[in-house]
């Protein structure tokens, strides 16, 4: 017979009805941009200094993080953003850069094309960003740059870290690809360090579709980040040193301009921030208030001193031990069969990927460098086989039954989970 607390996977009725897809991501254009697109096309398709809608998107960004710092430099994506921030703050052969376990790939993937070496430091249960203790551990005298992302939208530890950069001189980057809007004791996340990358590609909270910031206040970043990137025009114009500027018409060999289409994509995203994340915002602190009803789950960890921004992703930890040790997967699976969009977060510890751990650099063959080390009984180890990756719903108050029908079908699981188990073991 199929009934409503019958498992789905056993049979039963699904507890949510809404079909896939629940994230819906990035939202449609309104009428104002397809318009402000369509004439672009025949007004300029190609910026070569800082005008138009290239001028723009980067005095509204300096907005954005209320003009506390003085530079915002357009990029074709983040990760062209965090090779110039690289580069720009002094990366090269023989310097160590200190990054967290778990992240995404390319906030420190691009270290790699500049012969730094990577040294990946431990990260926190709560912030799921880099352990400031684990940041002390790891320097070296060959450490330069300490790299905090702001994971999943919740701020780094930053008065520990700065501390610790502090004394041991080394340069802050933090990449804010999550962070649009978070805060960290009332500032904004992208003014503490010596740069600060945001992307804005298409899952982002703001977005280009193909797109990246790198904002500072350091003029010697702003002019090495620029010449890295963008060659002739806008080196000519925006380089402050006289010295450097000598060398605009090659830069530093790169071409990594934004295209102003997505400049003008990047504009009104940014303008429809505010409301879309306070609905994230109502969405997602619902969600989380919610799952203290569920024994097997750890809510996220949102410190007082805090703001999420846009939240962009919600990731709560599975505690197998409350649910008979049954396997993540087989949980998945059953919440699934309900009718849950849920999966395992799909970026590995960057240890795990060859680009970090052949012994032999694949970029420079023959080239002796520090691979990284397998990091047994991690936090990081700990959060990637236990962390589920749900929907950040962004839509208030239209998302809040579904996200009821969330909490319903976890607890549905809940009080099957002995069924649950006894399936598993007859396969
Ligand atoms: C998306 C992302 C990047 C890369 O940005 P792209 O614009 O896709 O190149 C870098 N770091 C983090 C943390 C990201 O989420």
């Amino acid at each position: 017979m199929s009934d409503a607390r019958t498992l789905a996977l056993l049979g039963g009725e699904p507890a949510i009805s809404r079909p896939l897809p629940h994230e819906v991501w990035p939202p449609p254009a309104s009428e104002e941009e397809l318009a402000a697109l369509a004439a672009q096309r025949n007004l300029d398709i190609s910026i070569k200094g800082s005008s138009g809608p290239i001028a723009e998107l980067e005095r509204d960004f300096l907005d954005f993080l209320e003009n506390r710092v003085r530079w915002a430099v357009t990029f074709n994506s983040g990760t062209s953003a965090l090779l110039a921030a690289y580069f720009a703050l002094g990366v090269r052969e023989g310097t160590e850069v200190i990054g967290p376990a778990l992240t995404y790939h390319a906030a420190l993937s691009p270290v790699h094309v500049l012969r730094g070496d990577v040294v990946l430091a431990d990260i926190d249960i709560r912030t799921r960003g880099v352990d400031p203790r684990a940041v002390e551990e790891a320097i070296t005298e060959r450490t330069r740059v300490l790299t905090v992302v702001h994971q999943w939208g919740h701020p780094c530890d930053m008065d520990a870290l700065l501390d610790i950069a502090d004394r041991y001189g080394l340069k802050v980057l933090e990449d804010c690809s999550h962070a649009h809007g978070s805060r960290y004791k009332g500032r904004p996340c992208g003014t503490f360090g010596d740069a600060a990358v945001f992307s804005l590609q298409a899952n982002k909270a703001v977005f280009a579709g193909e797109g990246g910031i790198l904002v500072t206040d350091d003029a010697e970043v702003h002019d090495r980040a620029t010449l890295l990137g963008h060659y002739r025009d806008r080196s000519r114009d925006r380089v402050v040193d006289e010295e450097l500027r000598r060398f605009w018409v090659t830069g530093f060999g790169l071409k990594l301009r934004m295209s102003p289409f997505n400049a003008l994509v990047a504009r009104h995203s940014l303008a429809a921030f505010p409301a879309r994340r306070e609905a994230r915002h109502q969405c997602l602190h619902y969600l989380n208030a919610r799952l203290r009803d569920v024994p097997y789950l750890e809510p996220v960890h949102v410190a007082d001193e805090v703001d999420m921004g846009a939240w962009y992703g919600f990731k709560p930890l599975y505690r197998p031990e409350a649910l008979h040790g049954l396997p993540r997967a087989v949980l998945i699976e059953a919440l699934r069969a309900e009718g849950m969009e849920v999966s395992a977060p799909s970026g590995p510890r960057l240890a795990t990927l060859p680009l970090y751990s052949d012994a032999d650099s694949p970029l420079f063959p023959g080239a002796p460098r520090r691979a990284a080390a397998p990091e047994e009984g991690s936090v990081a180890e700990h959060v990637e086989r236990h962390a589920l990756s749900l929907p950040t719903f962004t839509n208030w108050p239209e998302d809040k039954a579904l996200i009821d029908e969330y909490v319903e079908a976890f607890r549905k699981v809940g009080r099957e989970s002995a069924a649950l188990a006894a399936h598993a073991a007859r396969r």
